[in-house]
């Protein structure tokens, strides 16, 4: 059982993979908490990707490819939550190979769809809100930053759409109501999936 989730910065995967993962005992693979981490660790890797994370840029597909190789050959979950990758139609391929090397197929893909106007108020607010509790702000969670996450989405992501709907595994969800609703409707579809 492997589930990706796709859509843009503030569409909420990270809220929806953690649901998931008490729900059905998945494994959340995040490639944006672990270059976070990375980052946090002031390890060479860390260092490196911090620029380009913090110019709203992917980083390169290599970095990424290597780190979810690496997550899931340690590990024996009996499924992951891929969140935050893939996002370019080289990383897709790659995962492709990484899930067939391993014998297992992708259960669905889950489009959180999102309009950009509501985006850029869920991030500004998740910034403020951050800070009102004297939490850490992330450093891309500012408007300049989000313009250029947004356009990284639109122009390296968007196209993984139709390429999971040419597989068949796509499953678009609208992910502008309420936190619980699309959680029903993301535990339904994976469970019709098999998980
Ligand atoms: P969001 O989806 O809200 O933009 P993430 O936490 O998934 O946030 O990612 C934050 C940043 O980490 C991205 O803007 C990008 O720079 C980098 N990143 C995360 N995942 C990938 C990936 N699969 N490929 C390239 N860059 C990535």
């Amino acid at each position: 059982m492997n589930v990706i989730l796709l859509g843009p910065p503030g569409a909420g995967k990270g809220t929806q993979a953690e649901l998931l993962v008490k729900t059905h005992g998945l494994v959340q693979l995040s490639t944006g908490d672990m270059l976070r981490q990375a980052k946090a660790s002031g390890s060479e890797l860390g260092n490196r990707v911090a620029e380009v994370m913090e110019r709203g840029e992917l980083v390169t597909d290599d970095i990424v490819i290597g780190l979810i190789k690496e997550k899931l050959a340690s590990s024996d979950a009996k499924g992951f939550i891929f969140d935050g990758f893939p996002r370019t139609l080289a990383q897709a391929d790659a995962l492709g190979g990484l899930l067939e090397e391993a014998g297992v197929t992708l259960s669905a893909a889950i489009e959180l769809q999102v309009n950009d106007k509501i985006l850029v108020k869920r991030i500004l607010n998740r910034a403020e809100q951050a800070k009102a509790a004297g939490q850490p702000v992330r450093a891309d969670d500012n408007e300049e930053t989000l313009v250029q996450r947004l356009e990284a989405y639109h122009a390296q992501t968007a196209p993984l759409i139709d390429y999971y709907a040419g597989k068949g595994v796509l499953k678009p969800v609208d992910a502008m109501g309420e936190i619980d609703a699309i959680a029903n409707e993301l535990a339904a579809i994976v469970s019709e999936a098999g998980a």
